[in-house]
């Protein structure tokens, strides 16, 4: 609560102006002069790639408002972190335990054969897709013949080595407050991402939606089924509109029709959070005015630095907090009255 008052703080209208022309590049946003933010600015590094640029979509966006603004984000190491307790943390699908051992063994198998393939530099795109699409439905199919439930969904996220950045749960509430729809785009599993934020963030946020693979679970909570279209790490971004629509229809609480399919295409504003430049494709297929994009360097940082810095708008390294992101949106729903 301390922290959501120390937000709100900083969220005032002649705050962030003040600061706002302090942009430079690889350096810190806004430094806030009260020192009320020294705390959490430690351990993250931040680089704009350009930094007139970033004022010139930030302007655009807060002129066109919150309600045409939405989040895309990608899920694994994008909102969750790259290491966690010393070790490289878990994704949603590797953290899934079925009760039967065998299972995740047969599971295992299968990661140790496609995972190379997925990375192949000799491999074509097409042929790597048909790969993953057969890696995916046979991981699949093991977890329902293993007869996995949803008990054990529950018991694998609270034993499971996986954590959200710091201020994810503060980023979601200010979207929350300004009426701005989250989608997380992700090739994991729905079910399991949903849990994950239950546990860690220890409520819900009804602007938070996932679209992912789904699970359907019988009476006696055992899986039987997934719902519509298989989706992995090649095809997550294509479809990813597609995908959406559905999900948006639920969208009850935002202030246009609900029975509107088109409702992403209406906010052609977008923040894009990714850990991969691929997961710049999250946002193929929606014409949008302005986009900018975050890009989490988690590892290899010298090498890929300069790709991550032409390819998104600002890059954080070193599995930096969301705090910037959190300033970066709230300059982007300033409102200026
Ligand atoms: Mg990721």
């Amino acid at each position: 609560m301390s922290l959501r008052l120390h937000f709100q703080s900083i969220f005032t209208p002649n705050f962030l102006p003040r600061h706002f022309s302090h942009y430079t590049p690889r350096a810190s946003f806004p430094t806030f002069s009260s020192g009320e933010m020294e705390d959490v600015k430690s351990g993250s590094e931040l680089t704009l790639a350009d930094p007139v640029l970033l004022h010139a979509k930030i302007d655009a966006i807060r002129s066109a408002g919150p309600q045409k603004l939405q989040v895309i984000a990608d899920f694994d190491a994008t909102l969750t972190k790259f290491w966690v307790n010393g070790t490289r943390g878990q994704s949603s699908h590797g953290l899934l335990q079925q009760d039967n051992p065998e299972y995740n063994a047969k599971r295992q198998q299968l990661y140790d054969y496609y995972h190379p393939l997925e990375f192949s530099p000799t491999l074509g795109l097409e042929e790597k897709r048909k790969l993953m699409e057969e890696w995916w439905g046979r991981t699949h199919g093991l977890l329902m013949e293993g007869g996995l439930t949803y008990e054990s969904i529950k018991q694998s996220v609270a034993n499971g080595n996986i954590a959200f950045r710091e201020g994810v749960s503060e980023f979601f509430e200010f979207l929350e407050e300004q009426d701005i729809p989250v989608l997380i785009f992700s090739a994991g599993l729905a079910d399991i991402i949903e849990e994950v934020l239950r546990q860690k963030l220890k409520r819900s946020f009804k602007n938070v939606k996932i679209v992912s693979n789904r699970m359907v679970f019988n009476d006696d909570g055992q899986l039987v089924s997934f719902k519509g279209k298989l989706i992995h790490s090649l095809n997550k971004n294509e479809h990813a509109l597609d995908m959406a629509a559905p999900v948006l229809e639920h969208f009850g609480d935002i202030d246009v029709p609900t029975d509107d399919n088109d409702l992403l295409k209406k906010r052609t504003n977008v923040l894009l959070l990714g850990d991969h430049t691929g997961d710049l494709g999250m946002s193929d297929g929606l014409n949008y005015d302005t986009r900018i994009s975050v890009g989490f360097l988690n590892h290899n940082v010298e090498n890929s630095l300069s790709i991550y810095k032409e390819a998104f708008d600002v890059v954080l390294v070193n599995d930096a907090p969301m705090w910037e992101v959190i300033k970066l949106v709230s300059q982007m729903c300033l409102n200026e009255k």
